[in-house]
């Protein structure tokens, strides 16, 4: 009796916990135009290079933590992901991007600038100085039919504002990159990434920014180890479709996390309205920020919104949560 008692209460919160997974099964649509988020990870790598986990067990950590769409992205190696994607496909519900993370140097800086979309190797350009060797790569993934991300400038303390403001041809780098070693606050004189942003964004380039894991190690945890799940983006479109993903990043209709959830953002050229998801047990502040990365306007609510002021320029919002969460919308622009 007590063994059937248990038999049934198992499959019950089997039941329960298959139905979660259908409420909680993302691509949800938003209101107008029928286009639905989908959350991904555009920087992660495979024991193709210096990962401890094989492409396969690295898109199903992905996948079994609903994320729908993933760019492997080993150093200096194309994944062909025909296999894995055939293995996945089913239900609109995981999507593998082509990727690599182009991996070169400058001065022995690191200059990693990662691939989107590619289809096929790229290998590092090189350069004679360090603009030139962002340049070359960043040409050298667009011929290969990539969308260039550029990686982690402060790793290695490699370059900053300075260098990608004379760099054509890339608006998106990240704002947030979850590996410990890359130094995402800046300090010491060095521009955090949300100052390096403002500092494109003042100048006129209207460049991205994205949160990624750039994840190493998915077979232990750590503080100082390079885990997954710590950074990811957003993105709205029409369906789970490499170029529909690819679009919206290129258009920065995306968010970009570590955390914090939104349940809609408006972007046009009159201003920014966005909604947080609210949390049971933190709370937060939506900042709105401007030229130079002043701060235009702070609210609590989970409504919030900014309307363009002649002499704006742009607006873009930053979400700060209590435990240290946040999420970046991307900038709109004055007319
Ligand atoms: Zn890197
Ligand atoms: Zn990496």
């Amino acid at each position: 009796m007590q063994r059937r008692w248990l038999l049934v209460r198992g499959l019950g919160l089997a039941l329960g916990a298959v139905m979660l997974w259908w409420a909680q099964e993302p691509g949800q649509a938003q209101a107008g135009d029928g286009k639905k988020w989908y959350k991904g990870n555009l920087h992660t790598h495979t024991s193709h290079s210096d990962g401890d986990s094989t492409p396969m067990e690295v898109a199903a950590w992905y996948k079994g933590n609903r994320y729908q769409f993933l760019a492997l992205t080993d150093h200096n190696y194309f994944t062909e992901i025909e296999g894995l994607n055939a293995m996945h496909a089913a239900h609109e519900r995981f999507l593998l991007i082509t990727g690599e993370e182009v991996t070169d140097a400058f001065d022995r800086k690191p200059v990693h600038i990662n691939g989107v979309g590619l289809t096929r190797l790229v290998a590092p350009t090189g350069g004679r100085t360090m603009v030139e060797t962002i340049q070359k790569n960043v040409d050298a993934i667009r011929a290969a039919g990539g969308l260039p991300s550029v990686n982690h400038p402060n790793f290695g303390w490699a370059f900053g504002s300075k260098e990608l403001l004379q760099v054509e041809g890339a608006n998106l780098f990240e704002v947030y990159n979850g590996h410990h070693g890359v130094n995402n606050l800046g300090g010491g004189g060095w521009e955090s990434m949300d100052e390096l942003w403002d500092a494109l964004l003042t100048a006129g380039k209207r460049w991205h920014g994205i949160a990624v894991d750039d994840a190493h190690t998915f077979k232990t945890t750590g503080k100082n180890l390079a885990v997954p799940g710590r950074g990811w983006v957003v993105a709205r479109a029409a369906r789970l479709e490499a170029g529909e993903i690819m679009a919206a990043i290129r258009a920065g209709d995306f968010y970009a996390s570590t955390g914090v959830e939104l349940a809609s953002v408006e972007r046009s050229e009159r201003g920014l309205k966005l909604e947080v998801k609210p949390a049971s047990s933190f709370k937060h502040r939506v900042h709105f920020i401007g030229r130079n990365g002043k701060v235009l306007k702070a609210v609590t609510e989970n409504v919030a919104e900014y309307q363009l002021q002649p002499g704006d320029g742009y607006v873009r919002a930053r979400v700060d949560a209590s435990n240290g969460d946040q999420a970046w919308t991307q900038p709109v622009w004055a007319r």
